[in-house]
């Protein structure tokens, strides 16, 4: 199995990495028997072949490698969808959301945006560009602050809610896995932290469980979900803000 990606290292992820992230994944694709092939693009996709072309750091081609195979997956390159895309002041060139740090459009003011299609600019330059990615937590805390801001100004007040940005992931690996906190998701962090054994397997098997168990009962956070992440200091809002000034 070849992973082929656009980051200059396994394990940026995106992010420039997080804690330990590369030499975690790297180990982790090591034992699984997976090769890798990184700063790279795909060029074409043929019946049971795909050439694949690499970057070097100064941004030129390296050369092509061409990889047979007999299953294939692909991620394309996110963009937004078209009604949103190019529009003056409401959307990137890759058709992404423009928001303010109340997930408000500087623009169009009565249009917020949460989730995927919220415009993030990369950790940096890197050889293939390389996406931040948005992740469910981060997801969360946007729409945390997005329903606290409208209702705000629905009560005739300024937004003030701000999401935390913080991201929480377990990356499976089918019998063990990586997982990693990097609060804000975006660098500098206050907290930068990876780790990786079986037990990130099983998290996920039980995160699962017990999420797909709350949405069926129409609860967006439990008492007790709360009350852990509160206890790790991961929160969704950037600050406590209470209705009245
Ligand atoms: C392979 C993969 C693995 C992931 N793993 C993780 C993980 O382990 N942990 C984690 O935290 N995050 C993970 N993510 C990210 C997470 O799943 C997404 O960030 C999250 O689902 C995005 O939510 P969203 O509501 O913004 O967008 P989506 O879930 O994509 O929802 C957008 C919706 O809009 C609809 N839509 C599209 N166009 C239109 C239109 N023109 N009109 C009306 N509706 C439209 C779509 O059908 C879709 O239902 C993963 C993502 C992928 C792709």
């Amino acid at each position: 199995m070849t992973f082929v990606t656009a980051e200059p290292y396994i394990g940026h992820l995106g992010l420039d990495g997080v804690g330990d992230t590369k030499g975690l994944l790297e180990s982790e694709m090591r034992q699984h028997h997976i090769k890798w092939l990184t700063s790279s693009r795909v060029k074409k996709v043929e019946a049971g072949r795909m050439t694949v072309e690499q970057v070097g750091d100064d941004g030129a081609a390296k050369g092509e490698t061409e990889l047979p195979f007999g299953f294939s997956m692909m991620l394309p390159a996110f963009r937004g969808i078209a009604p949103l895309r190019g529009i003056e002041g409401l959307s990137n060139p890759r058709g992404f959301t423009l928001v303010d740090k109340y997930q408000r459009n500087p623009k169009y003011t009565n249009i917020f945006a949460v989730g995927v299609c919220v415009a993030i600019p990369p950790t940096g330059p890197t050889p293939v560009p390389c996406g931040v990615p948005k992740t469910g937590f981060m997801i969360e805390s946007m729409v945390t602050a997005t329903a606290g801001n409208i209702g705000l100004l629905l009560r005739g007040e300024e937004p003030r809610h701000q999401a935390s940005w913080n991201a929480v992931c377990l990356a499976d690996f089918g019998d063990s896995g990586v997982a990693f906190v990097a609060q804000p998701q975006i660098p500098p962090r206050n907290v930068n932290w990876s780790s990786s054994g079986k037990w990130v397997h099983g998290a996920k098997i039980a995160f699962e469980k017990y999420f797909l168990h709350k949405m069926r009962r129409g609860t967006s956070e439990t008492f007790y979900e709360k009350l852990t992440l509160d206890v790790l200091g991961i929160n969704k809002l950037k600050e406590i803000v209470t209705d009245s000034p």
